[in-house]
């Protein structure tokens, strides 16, 4: 299987080269040449353990792998998670189930791509007997999670900014209290934005990217979207038959890189009748399934601080799509958003998405009537999905962070403290940061003196 440009600009590449180079040189995304179908295989698939379901998937994208090399990385990216089920489907009565995706090492979903794409790049540095250096910007999730993706493995290094006194200190703690030698945590003075510029720099430096191998991580990496289609054909296979044809993923979207997946995975023959993209009061993509109008605004911090975009970086890859996977269609729409910021759409076609939008003033309502009505405890981002419910559906709503995460937000809801053994061990352990000015120069030498 190879992978082409969303832009149609840059030449097929192989799944390993695809998933190193990240970005399309174009400027675009990668996607398979063709999605397979997986239709027949379905039935077989049910007994899979969730490395073996995993495995097995990656087998139809990722051909320049060996299997038994594709079950071994599956193993031990999953073997991180705290639940047997890896990703248990709870049932809170009949018409909704959660998905829990935040049972891996940093408590949030996207532990389920990055375990797994730290375990790909650690294979990369042994294949071709290189070092790797990975560099990036967070203003959380993102940064611990690729941090416990690369922790203690030889030949890597990760080095991520984030805004100092912006994230919240559970997560700067799961970035800066690892112990890992190969782990750099940098604080800077300034936004998040801020950081974001001199990284932009600095990978600008073809030299330096060069003689660094510096790879980025961010949410655009292909591996990222195929790793989270398991949990969804997982849930899928787990829930029982009579319901299947009556469900609706509802997932907290923000990058949309997580409704992606699944979206990507019923175009694979995966009999999915609908996703709902929940979104906080960033609502970019509500208004653009409402309205088919794509304007991108201010971002307003919230609650559900994971899910304050301003630009959803995989909408690009739904666009292709939804453009009849014509590039040149899509370098005219991303172009035109990039001079005007906005654009409307003629012919939408919403397919099977319907959206909801949520207000930091319904949050903690929702946090109260899920603990009141079923004693279950919904992280922020989470409860995002329980507005607006469709009664005539199941919803199969995804749990993204773990609620320990934002005690806060709980606390003023429900005057209780979630706790997660992890995070209290987290606070007793040193934090090493290092403070660094946003600017190329200081972060270059910073890496020049801590690369490997
Ligand atoms: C990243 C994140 C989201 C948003 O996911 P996208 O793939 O960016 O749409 C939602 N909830 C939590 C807890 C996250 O960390």
């Amino acid at each position: 299987m190879n992978y082409i440009s969303t832009r149609g600009q840059t030449p097929a590449l192989s799944f390993s080269d695809a998933v190193a180079t990240g970005l399309a040189p174009d400027g675009g995304l990668f996607l398979p040449e063709r999605l397979p179908n997986l239709s027949g295989l379905l039935a077989r698939w049910a007994g899979c353990t969730y490395p073996e379901l995993c495995a097995e998937f990656f087998g139809h994208f990722a051909t320049d792998i060996p299997a038994a090399e594709l079950r071994d990385m599956a193993e031990r990216a999953y073997r991180t998670f705290d639940h047997k089920d890896v990703a248990p489907l709870v049932q809170l009565d009949e018409r909704t189930f959660v998905l829990e995706l935040f049972h891996g090492p940093t408590l949030a979903f996207k532990d389920f791509a990055l375990q797994f794409l730290g375990n790909l790049y650690e294979r990369q540095c042994r294949e071709r007997g290189q070092s790797i250096n990975v560099l990036g910007a967070t203003s959380g999730d993102t940064g611990s999670a690729a941090i416990h993706g690369l922790l203690g493995k030889p030949g890597t290094a990760i080095f991520i900014l984030y805004p100092d006194g912006r994230t919240s200190p559970l997560q700067e703690r799961q970035m800066a209290c690892t112990g890992a030698p190969n782990v750099f945590a940098l604080c800077v003075n300034g936004t998040f934005d801020d950081a974001q510029a001199a990284l932009k720099d600095v990978f600008g430096d073809q030299d330096f990217r060069t003689r660094h191998r510096l790879s980025a991580v961010n949410s655009i990496n292909l591996a990222r979207v195929l790793a989270q289609c398991v949990y969804y054909l997982w849930a899928w296979l787990r829930l029982p038959a009579e319901v299947r044809p009556r469900i609706e993923f509802v997932v907290p979207t923000g990058n949309f890189g997580n409704v992606l997946a699944g979206w990507m995975l019923r175009r694979m023959g995966v009999p999915i009748p609908g996703f709902r993209v929940a979104t906080n009061q960033n609502d970019i993509l509500y208004r653009l399934f409402q309205t088919g109008e794509y304007r991108i605004g201010d971002v307003h911090p919230s609650l559900a601080p994971s899910m304050d975009i301003q630009i959803a970086s995989n909408f690009e890859r739904f666009l292709y799509y939804s453009l009849g996977s014509d590039p040149a269609r899509v370098r005219e729409v991303m172009g035109a958003l990039k001079t005007d910021g906005a654009y409307r759409f003629d012919r939408f076609d919403r397919d099977c998405f319907t959206a909801s939008r949520c207000d930091d003033a319904d949050i903690p309502g929702i946090i109260r009537d899920l603990y009141q009505k079923f004693n279950y405890i919904a992280d922020p981002h989470t409860a995002c999905g329980f507005k607006d419910v469709r009664p005539d559906r199941v919803s199969v709503v995804l749990a993204t962070a773990h609620p320990a995460k934002f005690p806060e937000t709980i606390v003023s809801a429900i005057g209780v403290e979630p706790r997660h053994p992890s995070l209290e061990a987290l606070k007793a352990r040193p934090l090493v940061k290092h403070r660094i000015a946003a600017e190329p120069a200081a972060i270059k030498r910073f890496i020049d003196t801590n690369a490997v």
